[in-house]
């Protein structure tokens, strides 16, 4: 029999998805993969179906349907304050998860490098090494997860093609402050190098932090591609739509590959969405709102487990601590915690780069009750180790 690719031997299978199997197979409550168990809003709930009986049922524009990318023009460029033109600036795609790849593929040749801060979510590794390129892993040191600048200046000395900016990032819930994302730009114009960024938690963000995006930042838009999806924004992670947002001469290349991977993402639920992209900013500010609520709810149970945890200023994971307990080992901890506490977590190393075996991701994008039960479950660890 003739081998299958090499490429696949740098890479493993997706721990988060492989957690929500374990999960589902002992019934525990899943925070493992990062999903909201709450409905979208009805109005796009209402849309999905207006489109499901009327249609459209047959490929969109390859690139986007022109409803969809003129109403996520309007509303990223009041959010971005970059004026976006719908017929230049985008590609539309199967999630973030496509754009990642649909702009990582743009801008690398085999062989060249691309920083990635550590931990991350899984992806960006494999996406970078489908795409014939090499990671360089820059660490975000726990528990603040703050970067070195001086670590960060050495790996853009190895000359990187690209940055990959997870903000607000997923696990650590760090977002960024705008002096780190100047400096980080200062050193992408310094080496001549892209920034990919996955802005997928953009609406995700807690008093006092904010979300800047860095292609905001002066001489930043020629120079990134900014990947995000609606997935979170508007409960709909299995909807499947994404986007990339880039300069002309970036999207030009970003439709190619775009095309031939998938063709297009699903016509009839772009033509919901659209209902979703014209919502007033209110929307986005109960979103914000009803996370905090949410963290806030989550870390009140985590403290009365007496577990150790980083705040989290953006996103909703949290990384938890598992070393007061004497745990050593997290995939261990994980597999017991599924069986025996009804709860699921990501093991932390599937993050990390370095070998960090202390950490656990949980997430709380989750109703009230399901916090609930699921912080209640946590609360027995103690009498149970
Ligand atoms: N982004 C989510 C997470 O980190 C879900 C990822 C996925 O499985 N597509 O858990």
């Amino acid at each position: 029999m003739p081998t299958i690719s090499k490429r696949l031997d740098n890479f493993t299978e997706s721990v988060i998805r492989a957690m929500t199997r374990l999960s589902n197979r002992y019934g525990a409550i899943n925070l493992s993969q990062g999903f909201p168990d709450f409905d979208p809003p009805e109005e796009l709930l209402a849309a999905a179906a207006e489109a499901g009986k009327n249609g459209p049922h047959q490929y969109a524009v390859t690139w986007g349907a022109p409803n969809f990318r003129a109403a996520l023009a309007e509303k990223q460029s009041r959010f971005m304050h970059v004026p976006l033109d719908p017929d230049a600036h985008i590609v539309v795609t199967c999630g973030s998860t496509e754009a990642m790849m649909t702009a990582m593929m743009t801008v690398c040749n085999p062989g060249e490098k691309v920083i990635i801060f550590s931990p991350f979510y899984e992806n960006y590794g494999a996406d970078t090494i489908l795409s014939g390129a090499n990671p360089i892993y820059v660490p975000l040191h726990p528990p603040e997860f703050s970067f070195d600048r001086d670590e960060l200046r050495r790996a853009f000395e190895m000359r990187p093609k690209a940055l990959v900016l997870c903000n607000p990032s997923n696990p650590s819930g760090k977002v960024f402050t705008y002096e780190e994302l100047t400096f980080i730009g200062s050193l992408a114009l310094e080496y001549d190098t892209f920034v990919i960024t996955d802005e997928v938690y953009e609406h995700i963000v807690y008093t006092p932090y904010a979300h800047t995006y860095i292609a905001s930042l002066p001489d930043m838009f020629e120079r990134t591609l900014c990947c995000s999806s609606l997935s979170k924004t508007y409960s709909i992670t299995g909807w499947r739509l994404g986007y990339v947002i880039a300069s002309p001469e970036l999207i030009d290349g970003a439709r190619k590959v775009h095309d031939f991977l998938t063709v297009g993402a699903a016509a009839p639920l772009q033509e919901a969405a659209v209902v979703a992209l014209r919502f007033p900013d209110s929307y986005y500010e109960k979103l914000q709102q009803d996370y905090q609520t949410r963290r806030d709810l989550f870390l009140s149970y985590l403290e009365q487990a007496g577990l150790s945890y980083t705040t989290p200023q953006g996103a909703y994971y949290v990384m938890i601590d598992i070393s007061t307990f004497g745990w050593k080992d997290d995939t261990a901890f994980c597999e017991w915690l599924v069986k025996e506490i009804g709860v699921a977590a990501v093991p932390g190393s599937s993050f990390f780069a370095e070998p960090v075996k202390h950490l656990v991701r949980l997430h709380f994008a989750k109703k009230t009750e399901t916090i609930r039960e699921a912080g209640e479950r946590l609360c027995l660890l103690k009498n149970k180790l």
